[in-house]
């Protein structure tokens, strides 16, 4: 059955769950509201808006092939308008050529290194495993060459086949086809890339984008040196960025950070401002325990990635099983972002946004004391809202003018609005939630 034709529900028809649903709901890495409930079904790959932007005619039309073709050839036309120069596209697109060689690299087998393939191994393997201690002291040299070769974060948890994705997207052929893994993972180590806090700071612009760029190029390296070093003692090595598996729960469950309104993994040290790439393997290592640290009761006080979210796609509602379309994954009860409007966001823009990072509260330079102040009051019960009130007053958050920042200044250019729930915006997401309810049978 051609793609545009299923239903979310049908896609994927071919390939079995790689694992069942729990019969009843199982909360999700120690959270209060994220669950997996027993309508669980595992993403389809072709149902992510990238993916979607080549196959389906909602979204594959010529205005989205310019956006992606945008980071790799140069624009010919440039909008006259702050952060959308030459320059600005040229920073973004700099970083990218890491990326694109790795997904060009295997492009004749079909693969896309990076974006619908795991990493292709360069080297060959050692055949026999090495002697690396206790599944602790594993760990401990896991982590320590993973920040040697360039994480900021690094986390271990058991490997879930909950998160892998039921089928893969082919670009070339425009189909879907099969997940294949080596048998008897049992680990995944989630490596967490930071993104620049300023250059954040410019979103939506080209010259913000350059953070997530940088990201997944420095994330690239990091992945492809560790996943050779874990293969040079013997051991499978599966590294994965944007393909195969979902980044959030494992890096929830790798107790790197908690699930927030923004669909993000947020973090203590970084905020959601963290990319995250994962290495699954066989390799015998100690796993960490998800960490609870109040985000979730900052998110039922704070909507501020709702209220700046430019197309309004993210949920200011509670935690639901609720899906805005078949980008969303079936059967968890959480706050969920609707991919079609983000996407045609970005598409609009010519660059991708970041104003849900930018705006959150966790997302701080640690640097500064009353940025310190703000982060340890948000760990405090009694002084949650008034530490949502300090961070509303030193709008740390507001967007800063690209042109200052190559001039190595920093002046704002876009107040961030505060963090109380607007009423309207929500009474507006409820009835169009409403509406969709109705028509599709899906409250
Ligand atoms: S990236 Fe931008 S458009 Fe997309 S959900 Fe975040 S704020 Fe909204
Ligand atoms: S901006 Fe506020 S509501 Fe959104 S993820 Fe951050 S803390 Fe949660």
């Amino acid at each position: 059955m051609p793609l545009e034709d299923q239903t979310p529900e049908d896609a994927g028809p071919l390939f079995p769950d790689p694992t069942p649903a729990p019969a009843t709901p199982e909360r999700f890495a120690m959270s209060r509201h994220v669950e997996v409930t027993p309508d669980f079904r595992p993403f389809d790959q072709p149902n992510d808006m990238f993916s979607r932007g080549f196959w389906d005619p909602r979204f594959a039309n010529r205005v989205t092939m310019k956006f992606f073709r945008s980071f790799v050839k140069p624009q010919e036309r440039m909008r006259d308008e702050e952060g959308f120069g030459q320059q600005d596209f040229a920073l973004r697109n700099g970083p990218w050529v890491v990326t694109e060689m790795f997904a060009e690299m295997h492009k004749a087998k079909g693969r896309r290194d990076g974006f619908t393939d795991d990493f292709t191994p360069h080297l060959p393997p050692r055949v026999d495993p090495a002697e690396i201690g206790s599944p602790q002291e594993a760990a401990r040299g896991v982590r320590k060459v993973a920040k040697l070769y360039g994480a900021d974060l690094v986390g271990i948890t058991a490997y879930d086949p909950r998160w892998t994705y039921r089928s893969k997207f082919s670009a070339r052929t425009q189909t879907s086809r099969p997940v294949e893994l080596p048998e008897g993972l049992t680990s995944v180590i989630v490596l967490g890339k930071a993104m620049d806090y300023d250059i954040i700071r410019m979103s939506p612009s080209a010259t913000a984008s350059a953070g997530p760029a940088s990201g997944y190029a420095e994330d690239a390296i990091t992945l492809l040196a560790l996943a050779q070093y874990i293969r040079s003692l013997g051991y499978i090595a599966v590294a994965n960025q944007n393909d195969t598996t979902l980044a959030v729960p494992y890096a929830v469950q790798a107790g790197l950070g908690e699930y927030g309104r923004n669909g993000l993994c947020i973090t203590p040290e970084y905020g959601p401002r963290v990319r995250f790439g994962r290495i699954l393997t066989n390799m015998p290592l100690a796993h960490d325990a998800p960490q609870r640290f109040g985000v979730e009761e900052t998110c039922a006080l704070c909507r501020r990635c709702a209220n700046n979210c430019p197309p309004q796609a993210i949920d200011h509602g509670v935690p639901s099983t609720y899906r805005f379309n078949r980008s969303n994954i079936k059967g968890v009860r959480k706050w969920t972002t609707d991919g079609e409007k983000c996407f045609k966001f970005w598409v609009s823009r010519g660059t991708d946004c970041a104003n849900c990072v930018r705006v959150c509260p966790y997302n701080k330079d640690r640097r500064r004391p009353l940025s310190r102040l703000v982060l340890w009051m948000l760990r405090q019960p009694a002084l949650r809202r008034l530490a949502l009130r300090l961070d509303d007053h030193l709008r740390l958050h507001d967007q800063i003018k690209p042109s200052a920042w190559w001039k190595g200044r920093v002046e704002t250019l876009d107040k961030a609005r505060d963090s109380p729930p607007d009423p309207d915006l929500k009474a507006q997401q409820d009835r169009l939630k409403a509406i969709r309810d109705e028509k599709y049978g899906t409250g």
